[in-house]
């Protein structure tokens, strides 16, 4: 008899728990397989992962529930994957089977296609009256038979119903075929040979290519600014991993994942390409899944994530924008991509690329102090477009000559000049809705949402106030809700609400407003990209999504609202941020043959940030920076785990973070863990969302492993006390609560 032991996938938070199921004669699951088992009481069915099999089994085995059905084809997970979850579970306290989720698809059983194709029947008479789109999808059809129905559409442009009326007619017949094997999603062919490198570039790839060759495990920093060629370096690095049979990972910021560089890798690699996104469907996303899997795809695309693709053989792991947030998992396992890729290359043992032309503090540190290699492109790669002129402008003079708007003299006198001279401008904000908050002149009542006792946003074109951390959206009302004015006002600025005031102080200028609200849809980011770059719009209003990667040769002018918004947020990590976004939303301004111009609007000008982006200094940012960090003991001079309390009943979380504070201190007190400091406990800067109540606890530690050792501990003691206060600890993590 055979028996396996199974680790079953329940919430995310639950412990782990592991139990031995009985093989059904004839079922073949080997380790790494998925399976559906019946769990508990009611025998619900339930995801699980073999781990292990066995001949005998513990205990009564008369009792021993047996596997339902194996999903998907093969199994899910090979053992270097699994070893890879089990890191991942001990360094993020994570449950192992949360972990193992991440490498396997969703529903690795949905991966037959199934296509709608059309078969030509007759030809139409003239009695048929075939309108033009019935016209062009015929003579499509002559010369693509073996297209798929949506394939046809697209290209003649023919609407469903002149489909229907065809198939009505009698003049073709629609019939579904399905696919079993996965074809690529990127069907281009492999026509771009790629750029010849220039020198600076050719050095950069030789020597990560050098690395790959001797199978060294290196840390790369390739640091150049945007417009250098860090991709071109990148896709010539993964030319020649590919060339000796191994494959690469390119993981880039989602929103990074444009159709223009989906299309410019596609030229390069054609079908060799597998493009994980957020907008496949779960069949795609398996099909995809699988080409991985059997090596047919040979370089894998996409964000955080699509380093859990299942690429048998690994030479290369590439991570643009090593920088950006959006690589740091907000949900269970908290991991960070760049850990989990270092990780990964050590145990491979070959070469890792971090790209950026802003590196974050960490890896820039790391690279001054020779723990990773630094390659630099200091120059742009097509043509070396002068710098653009960086001015900072002093909003507390303007205010004290009663200027009390939001826009400067300055601003507005260089927008005039763009629209004369028919150039496009950019004003950047760091803000979404219609204002900030809503609050009352009279009593200073200012309105909530009562879950999270947030301010409310109020979002102008769908006429609501919104909490913009739960969700949760309520009508406006006309008076103060506590003393009964009729004296409401917007306080604060949003995209909206300056692209209102724009609109009134040029009311000829076509004004594109582009942030989360107005892009949501599926091709919102490419329509307003279109928009621009046909220059159909003379203002753009936006937030930092306007920061990354659009070409826009006809933007001149680039204005900031206000530096100040994000400089002064309650995290270590703000200075940084601010830096880097408005280092990248002046690398907007003048990338054509005309120079650029950059206002940048401040309370605060003789800041180091703003005065280091003002001077083009990021050499001067990092040391100020770095000084600071050190002075106040934050990475990459120390760690830190941020430990957060959930809970239902206040007084219940703030005691169960006292204890555990406690516990943690006693434990930073024993000879292993030494130098830990432990601080708060404190509620949550948001202290309750959704009913939820939140405190949270800190502990600093010079070094990383003996931290986590002292978490892993002390979580546990706390676990098997509290039951109704949930802990979720977060390593280095990328926002404060
Ligand atoms: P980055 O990734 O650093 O922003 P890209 O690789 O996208 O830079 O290059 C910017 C532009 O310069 C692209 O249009 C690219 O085709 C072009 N380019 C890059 N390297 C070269 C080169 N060696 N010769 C000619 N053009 C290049
Ligand atoms: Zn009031
Ligand atoms: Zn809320």
């Amino acid at each position: 008899m055979a028996f396996a032991q199974i680790i079953v996938k329940l919430t995310a938070h639950a412990a782990d728990s592991i139990y031995t199921y009985r093989v059904p004669e004839g079922m073949n699951v080997p380790v790494g397989s998925m399976v559906r088992v019946p769990f508990g009481k009611g025998d619900r069915m339930l995801d699980g992962f073999v781990l292990g099999l066995s001949e005998t089994a513990d205990g009564s085995i008369g009792r021993i529930k047996q596997i339902a059905s194996v999903s998907g084809r093969e199994p899910v997970f090979t053992g270097r994957e699994l070893g890879m979850a089990e890191w991942m579970s001990r360094r993020y306290d994570a449950p192992l089977s949360s972990c193992l989720a991440l490498f396997v698809p969703r529903d690795p059983d949905k991966t037959t296609q199934v296509r709608v194709y059309a078969r030509f029947l007759r030809d139409p008479l003239p009695a048929d009256r075939a309108g033009s789109g019935q016209k062009s999808f015929l003579s499509v059809l002559a010369e693509h038979p073996d297209w798929s129905l949506s394939l046809l559409m697209k290209a003649s442009g023919a609407a469903r119903s002149s489909v229907r009326s065809l198939e009505n007619k009698g003049i073709i017949e629609c019939f579904e075929e399905s696919d079993e094997t996965p074809a690529p999603l990127v069907m281009q062919k492999a026509t771009d040979p790629g750029k010849e490198l220039n020198a600076e570039q050719r050095q950069a790839a030789d020597r990560i290519i050098r690395a790959f060759r001797e199978g060294q495990n290196s840390k790369f920093l390739l640091y150049g600014i945007t417009g250098s060629g860090k991709t071109e370096v990148y896709m010539s690095c993964m030319e020649q991993v590919l060339a000796a049979g191994k494959g690469a990972y390119l993981l880039v910021p989602e929103i990074s994942l444009t159709p223009q560089l989906v299309e410019r890798l596609g030229r390069r690699f054609g079908d060799r390409i597998a493009v994980l996104h957020s907008r496949l469907n779960d069949t795609e996303r398996s099909r995809e899944w699988l080409r991985i899997r059997r090596g047919a795809a040979k370089v894998v695309v996409g964000p955080r994530s699509a380093l859990f693709a299942p690429m048998p053989d690994p030479g290369l792991i590439i991570l643009d924008e090593e920088h950006e947030s959006s690589y740091k998992s907000e949900i269970t396992p908290r991991y960070h991509a760049r850990e989990v890729a270092e990780e990964m290359a050590a145990r491979g043992g070959f070469p890792l690329v971090l790209g950026s032309a802003t590196p974050s503090c960490e890896s820039y540190y790391q690279a001054m102090e020779g723990q990773a290699e630094l390659l630099r492109l200091s120059r742009r790669a097509v043509q070396d477009a002068v710098l653009p002129a960086i001015r900072l402008i002093d909003m507390r003079r303007e205010m004290a000559a009663g200027n009390m708007t939001g826009f400067s003299g300055e601003l507005i006198a260089a927008l005039k000049d763009r629209l004369a001279r028919n150039e496009q401008s950019i004003l950047f904000l760091n803000r979404r809705g219609y204002s900030s908050f809503v609050s009352c002149r009279k009593c200073g009542f200012v309105l909530r949402c009562p879950a999270c006792f947030l301010p409310y946003t109020y979002h102008k074109e769908q006429n609501l106030l919104i909490c913009h951390h739960c969700g949760r959206a309520v009508q406006p009302v006309n008076t103060c809700p506590s003393c009964g004015s009729r004296y409401l006002r917007m306080s604060g600025m949003g995209t909206e609400r300056i692209a209102e005031d724009l609109a009134g102080l040029f009311p000829d200028a076509r004004i594109l407003r582009m942030d989360a609200s107005t892009t949501s849809g599926k091709n919102g980011f490419q329509e307003a990209y279109e928009q621009i770059r046909d220059h159909k719009a003379d203002i753009i209003v936006g937030t930092q999504m306007i920061a990354k990667g659009m070409d826009m040769p006809l933007v001149t002018l680039v204005g900031v609202i206000s530096a100040d918004m994000s400089l002064y947020y309650p995290d270590f990590h703000s200075t940084e941020r601010t830096f880097q976004l408005l280092t990248q939303v002046a690398g907007r301004a003048g990338r054509g043959d005309r120079p650029g111009e950059v206002l940048i609007q401040t309370y605060e000008p003789k800041h180091y940030v703003l005065q280091s982006v003002a001077a083009h200094d990021d050499a001067e940012f990092y040391r100020q920076e770095l000084a600071s960090r050190q002075m106040l003991a934050c990475p990459p001079f120390a760690h830190f785990l941020q430990i957060l309390l959930t809970g239902r009943e206040e007084d219940k979380v703030r005691q169960a973070a006292g204890d555990l504070a406690g516990i943690l201190q006693r434990e930073s007190e024993t000879a292993e863990s030494g130098e830990a400091v432990v601080l708060g406990p404190s509620p949550a800067e948001l202290g309750r969302i959704d009913n939820i109540f939140r405190w949270k606890l800190l502990v600093r530690h010079p070094e990383e492993e003996p931290l986590i050792r002292m978490a892993g501990v002390c979580l546990e003691e706390f676990r098997q006390k509290y039951r109704d206060v949930a802990a979720a600890a977060d390593l280095n993590p990328v926002n404060m609560y």
